[in-house]
């Protein structure tokens, strides 16, 4: 806990697709370090912005989530991803949807936000936005895509199985951010989009909250995801309740979903109604927590 009398909080997760009855000690190993890593840059003034972005990437490019490098491919037999970033205090927001053949769609989204107009580019235009400010490629697929972990190779066909990784933080301005990066669900069609690169469904920072969620993309869509908690939140809504409403609403719409949020005040919330979520946080006030069960 708290290596200053500073204030920051922090949480991550790997993903809501965990399965009951599995191993997920090195993730829980990864989730521990990184999280160990993003507090001491928060602690050493580091901004929100720059924490969450660090988080996804190291995520993303570890291929031990379902997410850049643990990314499976569409029924078209090739990898499609996803991922969003928005910082709070400006609402400025960027996003890249069915981005193929990068390494770290997080950074791309980020450059998105800091150099386009735009919020949200999809496919074909994402990809030359990425190669014209020359972002990392995946130049062999073959070796560069792994399984991710907890995963097997029969599932990555299999529609219900799915996995993402996202990071929100507070730093010590308080200034609040969010990011959110996945490989989709497992099985997608060419061209599908979940939540993940929605600003507002998948992702989401303002001046009170910061939010990235987990799960089934289409029920998370149809349930309004993490702005429908900002705004319950920011109606007087507890943390817990706000989050609850909304993965609530996912269950009754036949989906499963993982929340993790942080707010101005360094409340800490990691919420699912899934089997189980690969998580960990800290804050200045709350001590190192990880998990990936109840
Ligand atoms: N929400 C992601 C999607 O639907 C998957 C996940 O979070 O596991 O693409």
């Amino acid at each position: 806990m708290s290596q200053s009398n500073k204030q920051y909080a922090f949480a991550l997760h790997g993903g809501a697709g965990a399965v009951a009855g599995r191993n997920y000690h090195s993730v829980e190993e990864h989730l521990l370090g990184l999280t160990k890593e993003c507090e001491t840059l928060l602690a050493n003034g580091c901004s929100a912005l720059d924490v969450v972005e660090t988080a996804v990437i190291e995520m993303e490019t570890s291929g031990m989530y379902v997410a850049g490098r643990g990314s499976a491919p569409n029924t078209a037999g090739y990898v499609e991803l996803d991922a969003s970033i928005m910082y709070g205090p400006s609402r400025e927001a960027g996003a890249v949807a069915a981005l193929p053949g990068f390494e770290s769609p997080i950074q791309i989204a980020r450059g998105v936000m800091e150099k386009t107009p735009h919020v949200l580019l999809a496919g074909a235009g994402a990809a030359a936005f990425a190669r014209d400010n020359g972002y990392a490629e995946v130049e062999n697929p073959d070796d560069y895509y792994r399984l991710p972990v907890g995963v097997t190779k029969d599932e990555t066909t299999n529609s219900n199985a799915h996995g993402t990784v996202g990071a929100v933080a507070l730093d010590q301005s308080g200034a609040l951010a969010a990011a959110t990066s996945t490989g989709g669900t497992f099985g997608k069609l060419e061209g599908r989009i979940g939540d993940t690169p929605l600003i507002g469904p998948g992702t989401w920072a303002d001046d009170n909250i910061a939010i990235s969620c987990t799960g089934t993309g289409e029920h998370i869509i149809r349930a309004g995801g993490a702005v429908s908690i900002a705004c319950a939140f920011k109606s007087g809504a507890s943390l817990d309740d706000a989050i609850n409403g909304m993965l609530d609403e996912v269950k009754r719409l036949g989906g499963d979903a993982g929340v993790i949020a942080v707010t101005r005040l360094q409340k800490i919330a990691t919420l699912y109604n899934s089997d189980g979520m690969k998580r960990a946080s800290v804050s200045s006030k709350q001590p190192l927590q990880v998990a990936t069960f109840a």
